[in-house]
């Protein structure tokens, strides 16, 4: 960080280089005062304000609900993870058939929001466990994926909390996610370099050995056809 920048410049840096500075997503206090009807109302009035200030005619019909449109996309869908009643009930089984070996669920679309610049992160989230004594439903690993990619996000925080909530769930540090994601914010406006993507991993338990580490990785670049 440059010493002689002023304080804007400095988190104008922060943003650009897509520094995160907690592995919680930084929520306010009072984040879930407003009820999503409530919250809809607010960002639909605020999005009509940066549409007019750039000049945009909303009586327009095409530009008329736009507002609305968007409002409502934010609470219920691309930041639709930020309210804890989302989160995916994680219903587990006992390993009855004392499945020991690794369970890799790769290629999960991912469709996240850089906090940044809030344009989209579009990726594969490759993920993996050893189970103990629990397994889940290969579905819920998705839905976890997904929960917590509908966030303003920084693509490392989210590998992070795809890792913590499953080690949670299912009782074990053995827990692995391999994110590959593209940046629209870097492959869009920038340096623009569309063809460029950023690989982030998180490793827990028997996954931080070589070999166990070695074994998820040949197993993400199997080219199975089907
Ligand atoms: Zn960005």
């Amino acid at each position: 960080m440059k010493l002689d920048s002023t304080l804007e410049e400095q988190y104008e840096d922060v943003g650009n280089d897509h520094v995160s500075s907690s592995v919680d997503t930084p929520l306010r206090k009072d984040a879930f005062l407003l009820n999503d009807d409530e919250k809809i109302n607010v960002i639909q009035k605020n999005v009509t304000e940066i549409l007019l200030t750039l000049g945009l005619d909303l009586d327009d019909d095409s530009l008329k609900e736009t507002p609305k449109r968007v409002a409502k996309m934010f609470v219920k869908e691309i930041f639709g993870g930020l309210h804890p009643n989302r989160k995916p009930k994680s219903s587990t089984f006992e390993n009855k058939y004392k499945y020991g070996e690794m369970l890799v669920e790769k290629n999960i679309t991912l469709y996240s929001t850089c906090e940044h610049h809030l344009l989209p992160i579009v990726g594969k989230a490759h993920v993996a466990y050893i189970s103990k004594r629990t397994v889940i439903g290969l579905s819920k690993m998705n839905r976890i994926v997904d929960y917590y990619a509908k966030r303003p996000q920084v693509q490392e925080r989210l590998n992070i909390q795809i890792v913590k909530e499953l080690q949670k769930v299912l009782g074990t540090d053995d827990v692995a996610c391999v994110i590959d994601a593209k940046h629209l914010c870097v492959n869009s406006r920038g340096i623009r370099d569309i063809d460029s993507s950023t690989v982030t991993a998180e490793y827990g338990g028997k996954f931080k050995e070589e070999t166990t580490r070695r074994e998820f990785l040949d197993y993400i670049n199997l080219e199975t056809n089907f």
